[in-house]
C-alpha cells in the first residue's frame, strides 16, 4: 500500500507545510529520545517525501499549508505481518475458543477450503476492504502473505492478488500441510512447482515452524529453496510451544522471526546477538487466550522488537495497530514510546525498509494524524478511533484533516 503507484499523479510535486503539530514523532535514530519527538512542530512534504521537520517557529515556506489543529503526527504504521488473502470467517471457532476450546494450527484448513472456492475478484475485494480498514487506522505499509491456497494455482493467485496492494508479499505455502497430504510430498511441492509459480509475485518466503505445522528441517529446506530463487526468508516460530524456530532464524540471519511467545533464555540471547527482529503479535494472544510474549525481557536483552497485527481469520482477526499498541503497553511491559516505535521503526526493520517508519528528510511522507496531543493516548484511550487521517506518499487519504 505505501509503495504502490499512488504517488505518480502530477499533483504531488507541490510542497506542503503541515503546522499545528502538538507532538511530531520522527523516529530520528540520531535523536536523544527513542521517538525523536518534537513538540510544537512542523513538517514539510515535497512530492511523496518528507523535506523538513522541526520546531514550528523555524519552518520554511511551502506552496500550501495544512493546520492539523494541535494534534500529534506519527509515522504511518508499518504492519510487517498479515494474512489478508482469504475467504470465509471463523467467528464460531472464536466463540468456542472463548468458552474453552484451545487454539490449534489445524484450524487453518477451514479457511483454505473457503479460499480455494473464492474467485480472484472476491479475494481482491476482500483484501481491498481489509486494507481500507488498515488505512483508516493509520497503517501505510503492510506485508501480506499467501498461505490459504496450498495448491500451485491457489498460492500463485493469492500472491498476485496481494501484489495489487503492496510490494511486501510473502509466499507462505508452508503454512500447514493440507488434509490428506503426505508431509514430505507436500514440502517437495512447496519447494518445487509451487515456489516456481509463486516467486514472480513474492519478495519473501515464510514457514510456520511449529508443532502441527513444519519442523526445523522442513523449514530449513523451504527457506533454502526460496533463497535459491531470490526470496528472502522470515519465520513463524515459538508461538504455541518452545521450539527450534527462533534459533534457526538467527542462524540463517533472517531479518525477522515472528511470534516469539515461548522463548528460552538461550533464544533471547541468540536474538540479541543476531540482530534478527522479534515481531510480536499481541492480537494473537488476545484472541487465543495464550500468554503474551514478554516484550520487556526482549527489550532489556537488547533485542530489536516489532509489533504487527497478524491479521487473519483464525487467530487474530484485527486490522488495528492502535489496538496492538494498547495491548503491548498493557500486557507486554512496553512503554507507550516503545510500542509506537516497534509498530513503526520496528516494522520497517522487520521488512528491511529504510524509507518508511520514520519522518525524517528523504523518508516517504507516510504519516498519521491522531485526534490527541500525544502518542501516549493510543494506549491511554484504548479502542477509541483516534486516527483522524492517514497520509500516503505526501497526500491524505480517508477522513479530512482540520481543526475540531
Ligand atoms: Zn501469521
Amino acid at each position: 500500500m505505501g509503495d504502490t503507484g499512488e504517488d505518480t499523479g502530477e499533483d504531488t510535486v507541490a510542497s506542503t507545510l503541515i503546522t499545528g503539530i502538538s507532538e511530531l514523532v520522527t523516529n530520528d535514530p540520531h535523536a536523544s529520545d527513542l521517538l525523536g519527538a518534537v513538540v510544537d512542530a512542523a513538517l514539510v512534504v515535497d512530492g511523496d517525501r518528507v523535506a523538513w521537520t522541526g520546531p514550528a517557529h523555524l519552518a520554511p515556506a511551502a506552496d500550501t499549508a495544512v493546520d492539523v489543529g494541535g494534534r500529534a503526527v506519527l509515522p504511518g504504521w508499518v504492519d510487517s505481518h498479515s494474512h489478508l488473502v482469504f475467504a470465509g470467517d471463523r467467528a464460531a471457532e472464536f466463540e468456542a475458543r472463548m468458552t474453552g476450546t484451545p487454539y490449534a494450527a489445524g484450524g487453518i484448513r477451514t479457511t483454505v477450503a473457503a479460499t480455494r472456492a473464492a474467485t480472484d475478484e472476491q479475494l481482491t475485494a476482500h483484501v481491498a476492504a481489509l486494507v481500507g480498514e488498515m488505512r483508516r487506522q493509520g497503517t501505510t505499509t503492510v506485508e501480506i502473505k499467501s498461505g490459504y491456497g496450498l495448491t500451485v494455482r491457489d498460492e500463485a493467485r493469492s500472491l498476485a492478488v496481494a501484489r495489487q496492494f503492496t510490494e511486501e508479499t510473502t509466499f507462505l505455502g508452508a503454512h500447514v500441510v493440507p488434509a490428506d497430504t503426505d508431509p514430505g510430498a507436500y514440502v517437495d511441492l512447496v519447494t518445487g512447482p509451487m515456489l516456481e509459480a509463486a516467486a514472480p509475485h513474492a519478495r519473501w518466503i515464510d514457514v510456520f515452524c511449529e508443532e502441527g505445522a513444519f519442523d526445523a528441517g522442513q523449514a530449513r529446506a523451504v527457506l533454502a529453496a526460496g533463497a535459491a530463487v531470490g526470496l528472502r526468508g522470515r519465520l513463524h516460530a515459538n508461538q504455541l510451544t518452545y521450539g527450534p524456530g527462533v534459533r534457526l532464524a538467527a542462524e540463517l540471519g533472517l531479518v525477522a522471526v515472528d511470534h516469539c511467545t515461548y522463548l528460552a533464555d538461550a533464544d533471547v540471547a541468540t536474538l540479541a546477538d543476531s540482530g534478527t527482529v522479534a515481531t510480536l503479535l499481541p492480537g494473537v494472544e488476545f484472541s487465543t487466550r495464550q500468554p503474551y510474549p514478554d516484550a520487556r525481557r526482549l527489550l532489556d536483552a537488547g533485542v530489536r522488537v516489532a509489533i504487527a497485527s497478524d491479521c487473519n481469520p483464525g487467530s487474530s482477526f484485527t486490522s488495528s495497530i492502535p489496538f496492538c499498541v494498547a495491548l503491548a503497553v498493557r500486557e507486554m511491559g512496553m512503554t507507550p514510546a516503545e510500542a509506537v516505535h516497534a509498530a513503526t521503526s520496528g516494522g520497517a526493520a522487520a521488512l528491511d525498509r529504510a524509507d518508511v517508519g520514520r519522518l525524517v528528510p528523504g523518508a516517504r511522507a507516510d504519516l498519521l494524524v491522531l485526534d490527541a496531543p500525544s502518542h501516549r493516548h493510543l494506549a491511554y484511550r484504548p479502542g477509541v478511533p483516534l486516527v483522524t487521517s492517514t497520509w500516503l506518499g505526501g497526500r491524505p487519504t480517508g477522513a479530512l484533516v482540520g481543526p475540531s
